[in-house]
């Protein structure tokens, strides 16, 4: 009663439907067919074949027309999923927000989704925030074009004749270099809040400007990502922060006021009191193999994040008498505790992180068989990267992961010679650093700022 009252008092008008796009032909657009990949061909010319609509939509369209290699393909098409499900052998029926096909051809997947309406209109099925709950409902293609968030992303690209399908200036708005939402903001941002987290990080992986109408609500609806279920911002999260412009996108969400009590992840990042430049230092390096197409890992990522608060529980553990092995992997428990909930970080990214803190104070022992056996361990070369990223950040002395990358990298004999010639560091631990700070405050700083 009282929400169908609230419904009546917060109406609005839905989205208006053009029915009438450009038709831009390749001699414009200049994306030819031989570009995309060949399962994204392949399953639109199959479905086209068998008297369905079918076309290369959303973010590949937009990455071909700005020259991005597309990281992946979806298919927009008036086939039902069942449908789909049938003239592909190597396909299955996803059904989490709504129903979609994976096709698998090769080694790549395509999504594969049916048009579909938005059901920002009054029959949509929303919580009391306007929050559109359930939207799996079929529409046409000129429906499906107004569903999607930004004009940008709702351009369809024909691989028969090489058409592109533009309903609401989303090339126009490219070559402007603009973000522009599709509809009125304020509704679309309230139908699905995390649309606001997609204007940042597309605004930056593409270099576009968010249009003023998109921004400006930002602010003041910010409040209404607290709605939205831990596990899904999380999944947007690991996006923007492996875009390959996470830096760039952190530092817009904090522009744009998306900050405290919001997004737990970004709180652990953007107000770190103790390991700033270590967590900035680890996320330019992600942004860098990102960017040269390197393999990134959440795990790694998350265990630099959360490093200083276990190097601060750790110390005060080991203040307390606790042993240094136990002290640590004490410190690791509770810091993730507290965390992994919050973050809704996946049990299998937990094992990855706690694998990369464990093998850190291995690292101080370089006599004997112990280094023999570290460089064996599976997850050596992501703790050594971990060893140099505290070393670049200035928490231990580059000695030690320079010894390390010699041993790992000697004959026998070099091995015996380095296992001879112990780096006299250790180690830093941050009590010790302490120490040494307080011996030689000004060479300590100037050997931080090199770096
Ligand atoms: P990228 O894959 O580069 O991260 P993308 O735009 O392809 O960007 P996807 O999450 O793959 O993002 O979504 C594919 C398409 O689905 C988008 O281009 C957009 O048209 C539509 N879409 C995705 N998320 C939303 C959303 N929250 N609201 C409306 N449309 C969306
Ligand atoms: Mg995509």
């Amino acid at each position: 009663m009282i929400r169908k009252l609230l419904r009546k008092v917060f109406r609005r008008a839905a989205t208006p439907i053009n029915t009438e796009p450009a038709l831009i032909p390749a001699t414009q657009h200049g994306i030819r067919r031989e570009q995309l990949s060949s399962a994204a061909r392949k399953v639109c010319m199959t479905l086209q074949e068998h008297g369905h609509k079918a076309f290369v939509v959303g973010g590949a369209v937009r990455d071909l027309l700005i020259g991005h290699p597309p990281k992946d393909y979806d298919v927009a098409t008036s086939a039902t999923p069942e449908e789909v499900r049938a003239l592909f052998r190597r396909s299955r029926i996803i059904g989490r927000r709504f129903k979609i096909v994976h096709v698998m051809s090769g080694p790549e997947t395509i999504e594969v989704s049916t048009f579909r309406a938005n059901q920002a209109a009054e029959d949509a099925v929303t919580d009391e925030h306007g929050r559109v709950l359930h939207d799996n409902v079929y529409g046409s293609q000129a429906e499906d074009a107004t569903r999607r968030d930004f004009t940008v992303n709702a351009l369809y690209y024909d691989p028969g004749n090489e058409q592109i399908i533009d309903y609401h200036h989303g090339v126009a708005d490219l070559q402007q270099k603009t973000l522009r939402m599709i509809g009125d903001p304020r509704t679309r941002y309230r139908e699905d809040p995390v649309r606001m987290l997609r204007a940042v990080r597309l605004g930056a992986k593409l270099g576009l400007t968010l249009d003023p109408a998109a921004s400006h609500p930002i602010r003041e609806m910010a409040v209404l990502l607290e709605n939205v279920p831990a596990a899904r911002l999380f999944d947007e999260m690991l996006k923007l922060l492996f875009s390959g412009y996470a830096v760039r996108c952190l530092k817009q969400l904090r522009e744009e006021g998306l900050h405290h009590g919001l997004l737990p992840l970004l709180d652990v990042i953007l107000e770190q009191p103790l390991g700033e430049r270590f967590v900035w230092l680890s996320l330019e390096n992600t942004d860098d193999r990102v960017r040269a197409d390197k393999s990134v890992s959440p795990g790694f990522l998350f265990a630099t994040l959360l490093w200083h608060e276990v190097l601060a529980n750790w110390e005060a553990r080991r203040k307390n008498g606790e042993h240094n092995q136990p002290a640590l992997f004490s410190a690791m428990d509770e810091v993730l505790d507290r965390q992994a909930g919050k973050l809704a970080i996946t049990k299998r990214i937990v094992g990855d992180i706690k694998e990369i803190w464990a093998l850190q104070p291995r690292f101080e022992k370089c006599s004997g068989k112990a280094p023999f056996r570290l460089i064996e361990q599976p997850r050596y070369r992501a703790a050594w990267d971990f060893l140099r990223l505290r070393a670049q950040s200035g928490e231990i002395d580059s000695a030690l992961p320079e010894w390390w990358d010699r041993f790992a990298h000697a004959g026998h004999d070099a091995r015996e010679q380095l296992l001879a010639d112990v780096p006299n560091v250790g180690a830093e631990t941050p009590e010790r650093k302490r120490r040494r700070r307080r011996r030689k405050p000004a060479e300590a700083a100037t050997a931080t700022e090199a770096s």
